[in-house]
């Protein structure tokens, strides 16, 4: 069943152009462990059977070659309870953003949908490292997305339905972003006015939880 939820997942990321060929990746927490996409596999040839089943600690339980990125998979899972689902991509906006390693004010009022009232971008560091993931941690400290530098984006959600809901939303967010500045410098919003946009949030849709 998450299996299927996984692969789904990645296969609706790639129809919506978020991904392509083997990049990008995806997780959901299952129980005390976690199933991770696996490593080099293009969506288009993926599995249900091929996903990989991964203790806490790194080890593969059940068969196959995780992806790459599995680290920061496995530390998001550690660091924080409520997350149950990780999808990363390598989508063209947050992605062409993400190479200016800067971080997304709030120029539009939904960028508090990611949870606070700006979009982080991490430290460059290589991928696949644990150097990546303790970034990655650290770009995501009270938010549900980031922008890894020279990369890509990660969005977190309670599961995978909500995480895909982030993922799209950001890579929006993004687009528009990219847009406005060809054509002026974006007013962002204050930090007060974000606050009003978080209460306005309390009790709409899940934006809240
Ligand atoms: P994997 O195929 O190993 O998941 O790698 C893809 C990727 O996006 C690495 O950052
Ligand atoms: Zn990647």
């Amino acid at each position: 069943m998450l299996r299927e939820s996984l692969l789904k997942s990645m296969q609706a990321l790639e129809e919506r152009g978020l991904n392509r060929g083997t990049s990008g990746n995806a997780s959901v927490r299952q129980k005390n462990n976690f199933l991770v996409t696996p490593s080099g596999i293009a969506v288009k040839d993926m599995t249900t059977s091929q996903m990989v089943e991964m203790d806490m600690q790194g080890a593969v339980i059940r068969t196959g070659k995780p992806s790459s990125e599995w680290r920061f998979h496995r530390d998001i899972y550690l660091a924080r309870p409520e997350v149950n689902a990780v999808i990363h991509t390598h989508s063209m906006f947050a992605t062409t953003l993400a190479c200016l390693q800067k971080e997304i004010p709030p120029f539009h009022y939904m960028i508090a949908i990611a949870g606070g009232s700006n979009i982080r971008c991490s430290k460059y560091q290589l991928f696949g490292t644990q150097a990546l993931s303790n970034a990655a941690i650290l770009a995501l400290k009270d938010r549900r997305a980031c922008l890894l530098a020279n990369h890509g984006m990660i969005a977190i959600g309670p599961d995978l339905a909500q995480a895909m809901d982030i993922a799209f939303e950001v890579e929006g967010l993004c687009e528009q972003y990219w847009r406005a500045l060809q054509i002026g410098t974006p007013e962002n919003l204050t930090l007060d006015e974000m606050d009003e946009v978080f209460e306005q949030f309390k009790g709409y849709g899940n934006w809240d939880q």
